[in-house]
């Protein structure tokens, strides 16, 4: 499951629990991004403390697990380099790329899109309020994309940046361990603090 994770929170959590669920699946690997290359236009946090996110939120789970491939790597994150890497690690696997409908219907603005669908099968997990267009869906080769609906989990990494940086309390909505990691390093920090 590749993200941004900035934060994690329990809308990921869910949905990587159901995918995992849905498909049998032995783990789920989250992938924290490197430098995202389609969110470059708002500053995004060091990928340290993204990673150490991930790992705080997913230790309780013998499924879940983190991989640093794309941290490590220089450059760009692109899914087309996650998946060489993940292959490579693991040659035997059967992959599955797990991702949110928004990112899915990107899809053919990634690099390579085709050798993708090569290199795993895509499940696009949708979320309160969005729809794919049919256009989109349609020209996903349906053999290799799965849409799994989420239960209701109007949560995105956007709205816990924007409640800390009003004050607001993030509490529920990521892990307790990420709550107190954001006190702990200041993320995202109230403007009247800064
Ligand atoms: P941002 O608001 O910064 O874009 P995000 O909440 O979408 O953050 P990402 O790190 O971009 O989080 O998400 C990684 C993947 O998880 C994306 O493909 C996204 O669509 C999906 N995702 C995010 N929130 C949810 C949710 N509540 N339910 C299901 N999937 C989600
Ligand atoms: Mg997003």
């Amino acid at each position: 499951m590749g993200g941004t994770f900035d934060p994690i929170h329990h809308g990921h959590l869910v949905a990587a629990s159901e995918v995992q669920a849905w498909f049998d699946l032995d783990e789920v690997v989250f992938v924290p991004t490197g430098d995202p290359w389609q969110k470059s236009d708002r500053p995004v946090s060091p990928a340290e403390d993204r990673y150490l996110m991930t790992v705080i939120a997913t230790a309780a789970n013998p499924r879940f697990n983190v991989s640093r491939v794309d941290i490590d790597r220089r450059g760009p994150t692109y899914t087309i380099d996650t998946l060489r890497d993940l292959r490579a690690a693991m040659p035997d696997a059967e992959l599955y790329f797990i991702t949110g409908a928004d990112a899915l219907a990107e899809i053919f603005t990634w690099r390579d899109a085709d050798e993708l669908f090569e290199l795993a099968r895509f499940v696009g997990c949708t979320r309160p309020g969005y729809t794919m267009d049919a256009a989109t869906l349609g020209s996903i080769p349906s053999d290799r994309v799965t849409m799994v609906e989420i239960p209701a989990l109007a949560i995105s990494s956007t709205d816990c940046r924007a409640r800390k940086q009003r004050g607001e309390p993030v509490w529920y909505l990521v892990p307790d361990g990420v709550v107190q990691y954001l006190a702990k390093h200041d993320l995202y920090p109230s403007k009247d603090q800064q």
